[in-house]
């Protein structure tokens, strides 16, 4: 007999082992680990996954008590290994163990059990299939044989055939009634009918014209040095972490191909994570380029259907090679020997929701686990990774950093103006350039080069401010100020989706919600105001392209954008963060910053990290091809560490100063920092219970070794969202601390409530 250790689908911390169900000899050879089965617990009958078989029950378990697995409901997805990750992953976040199960699926899998209106409990199934394309091809009697003169649907479609096999659909696009008329053919053995499996989305190509870079003759000193690095690392297949630590435009990619060229030499597999939003057409490009049908692409833009041909694609062994976002870490690659996290600074591999894991902790889990090597890029690594770097290993493994300093061909970094714009009388006139960002854009245009304008807008988008009393106006459901949409006069919340038309400013009839004055006004600025002035600024055979969240709102908007700007003679491109990352434009000349502070001055540890990393990627796309390229940041805090380290590219100083003040105050990554989020509509409930959770916290963590600091309750900077008053508490303990399961044991020991959400977010990024 052997036995299956299933988790039962049912999100909740509670449910953190699996449970012995034995195999029946039907499924003997089907059942296996990271299938998902019907079993019943608990007296009904509940969705599981399988993480191991063994031979016999677990220590403790009565074999004569143990129950059947009922069903299989879908075959493997995941192998042993990686339910292993997902068991590590639910103790060291504080998530249900479910959750984390479930990231290893194949996309499109939906199966769980509810109950019917009769109050049955039934099975409801969904998953993604792969699908078949019907394609006529004629015979050898086809080819001989002559349609009748008045058969002219039947001539044009054996015409068509002639030429070579065609997919039935797209026959029937051609000659109408064609899918009738290869059946009838095919009855009479003209034609043969075969299915081939299609994969959908595959056949998506761009023209940027960098997608298709050729390899270069002569690799730098630095990447030379980088490969060698890495090398060492796949070989000692133990989890071996290498941080690449290159400038823009330093040829970290290149790297990254070369480097799993070598692995796949060695029949091993690779992993590459690459933010979502510089998953453009330009990355998948290079790494088809390079790979061809060898690569799988996975990320959310896709449909289910597509995700699911790309998953099936790894798990069938069609590709070997994985390039995508955070949830590529989860993909079926059994031999994984390198892992690759590009700009591994970006606060977008943390997951914000429940199973709040962030991927470089788990991709060095996963490479340990695997034995590959964790390769990390980024021209501004993460105060995290570099003081790892710096302290030679971390949890066990060693961690190794390689610089590359220099642009290959002698491209040189761009010089750097700052403007400081209290002391610009002409921009506060209503102009939001600068004259020298004005200047600067004047020659681009007369040169008949590019540019890229980034607005930073994070936290502070345009919005109305009462001149009078200073009150903004806010969403009645959440803690917000509401955003002012300029050509549809409008405020939306961001956090709710809510919207009202407001007649604007400098409509007489406005009026402030607060105090009831006429004199409201438009603060910070929008997209549509900065092309709007660059539009009257500069001549009007300059494309101007406007690149955010509503031009990009529909598949397939970001790449059309960035091939039109690919395209251009001359042109800027005009966007928010999203344009900060990855674009390789060799004519980009100028890169300006209007708004450089604005992320300064968020109420977050990181901040003065995050808009460092910010301006130095996006000054890294100025002058990446032969001519120099300049870049002009406008700030109101000329003096800050942060602004001066781009200024100089120098980024030394700027290190030392935010250690200083991070070891200082016991953040990151001098501690861990963990942050316990309370939700509800009764306001009383939630400040009951989040004072229960810290009180008892706090007597837990006092005879843990090292120093746990508990604060708060307070309220969250988002008080409220979707009418839920939030409430949290946030945890510091040592460095090295298992933070995770005493979070866990102290949310248990609350009595059960349903009226209160709890959270737990180890290693927080988002505070707010
Ligand atoms: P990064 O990822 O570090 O920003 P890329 O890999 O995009 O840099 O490289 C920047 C540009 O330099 C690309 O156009 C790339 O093709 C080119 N490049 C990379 N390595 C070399 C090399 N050894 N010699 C010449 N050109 C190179
Ligand atoms: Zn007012
Ligand atoms: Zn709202």
């Amino acid at each position: 007999m052997r036995y299956a250790q299933v988790v039962p689908d049912i999100p909740t911390r509670a449910i953190d082992g699996c449970f012995d169900y034995a195999i029946p000899t039907e499924l003997e050879t089907s059942c296996v680990a990271g299938c998902t089965v019907l079993v019943s617990f608990g007296h009904r009958d509940v969705v599981g996954y399988v993480v191991s078989t063994s031979a016999e029950v677990s220590e403790g378990v009565n074999p004569l008590r143990v129950l059947s697995v009922e069903r299989m409901l879908a075959p493997p997805a995941f192998d042993e290994v990686a339910a292993g990750l997902a068991l590590w992953m639910a103790r060291e976040y504080a998530a249900p163990l479910a959750s984390c199960l479930r990231l290893m699926l194949a996309p499109g899998q939906t199966v769980r059990v509810r109950k019917s209106d009769e109050g049955a409990w039934e099975l409801v199934c969904n998953r993604a299939q792969a699908v078949d394309d019907r394609w006529a091809a004629l015979t050898d009697a086809g080819r001989a044989f002559t349609p009748r003169k008045n058969a002219s649907r039947q001539r044009q479609v054996v015409e068509a055939l002639a030429a070579g096999p065609m997919r039935v659909a797209e026959l029937a696009a051609m000659v109408s009634g064609a899918a009738g008329v290869v059946s009838a053919l095919a009855k009479r053995g003209l034609v043969e009918i075969e299915h081939r499996r299609r994969i959908r989305g595959a056949e998506q190509a761009s023209t940027l014209s960098s997608a298709n870079a050729p390899r270069p003759t002569q690799l730098t000193a630095g990447q030379q040095g980088a490969l060698a690095a890495i090398g060492e690392a796949v070989s000692a297949r133990r989890g071996d972490v290498v941080l690449v630590d290159g400038v823009t435009g330093s040829g970290k990619t290149e790297v990254y191909l070369d480097a799993i060229e070598r692995v796949r030499a060695q029949g091993r597999d690779a992993i590459v994570l690459v933010p979502e939003i510089s998953l453009t057409a330009q990355t998948v490009g290079r790494f088809r380029s390079r790979f061809g049908d060898d690569v799988a692409i996975l990320h959310s833009r896709l449909s289910t259907g597509e995700r699911f041909d790309q998953w099936d694609l790894l798990r069938s062994g069609a590709a070997h090679v994985v390039v995508g976002a955070r949830s590529a870490l989860f993909a079926p690659l059994a031999n994984v020997g390198l892992v690759i996290i590009d700009e591994e600074h970006e606060g977008s591999y943390k997951q914000d929701q429940a199973p709040r894991y962030h991927a470089r902790e788990v991709a060095a889990e996963l490479a340990r686990r695997r034995g590959a090597a964790l390769v990390l890029g980024s021209a501004t690594p993460s105060l995290e990774s570099l003081e790892r770097c710096r302290a030679g290993s971390w949890r066990g493994v060693s961690w190794a950093r390689a610089s590359m300093p220099e642009r290959p061909g002698g491209a040189v970094l761009p010089a750097v103006h700052v403007v400081d714009m209290r002391s610009q009388p002409g921009a506060k006139g209503g102009s939001v350039f600068s004259r020298t960002l004005r200047d600067a854009l004047l020659e681009v245009a007369e040169r008949r080069e590019k540019a890229v304008l980034l607005l930073n807008r994070r936290g502070f988008a345009s919005f109305l401010m009462c001149r009078e009393c200073g009150c903004v106006p806010t969403c009645p459901h959440c803690s917000t100020a509401l955003t002012y949409h300029e050509r549809t006069h409008s405020l939306a919340c961001h956090t709710c989706g809510s919207v009202w038309p407001v007649r604007a400013y400098p409509d007489p009839s406005t009026k402030c919600p607060n105090c009831g004055s006429r004199y409201l006004a438009q603060y910070g600025v929008g997209t549509q105001r900065v092309e709007d002035e660059l539009r009257m600024l500069l001549p009007e055979d300059v494309e101007v392209i406007r690149m955010d969240a509503d031009t990009t709102a529909t598949k397939g908007a970001h790449t059309k954008l960035l091939e039109q700007f690919d395209a251009a003679e001359c042109a800027v491109l005009v966007g928010t963060q999203m344009i900060a990352k990855g674009l390789d434009f060799p004519e980009v000349t100028l890169v300006g910053v209007v708004n450089a502070d604005t992320t300064l001055k968020l109420p977050d540890f990181r901040a003065a990290e995050r808009t460092y990393h910010l301006l130095e990627q996006v000054a890294g796309r100025a002058g990446r091809g032969e001519r120099p390229g300049q870049v002009v940041i406008q700030t109101y805090w000329a003096t800050h560490p942060a602004i001066r380290a781009v200024e100089k590219h120098r980024r030394g100083p700027f290190v030392a100063y935010e250690l200083d003040e991070r070891e200082e105050a016991y953040y990151p990554p001098f501690s861990r920092l963990a942050n316990v989020t309370f939700a509800g509509l009764n306001e009383g409930v939630v400040r009951d219970r989040a004072a229960v959770f810290a009180r008892e916290l706090r007597a837990r963590v006092l005879d843990l070794p090292g120093e746990w600091e508990v604060l708060g309750p307070a309220e969250c900077v988002r008080a409220k969202v979707k009418d839920r008053f939030r409430r949290h508490v946030v945890v510091k303990a040592p460095a090295a601390a298992n933070v995770g399961p005493v979070l866990t044991v102290a949310a248990d020991a609350l009595p059960a409530r349903r009226d209160v959400a709890l959270s737990i977010d180890v290693d927080a990024y988002d505070l707010l």
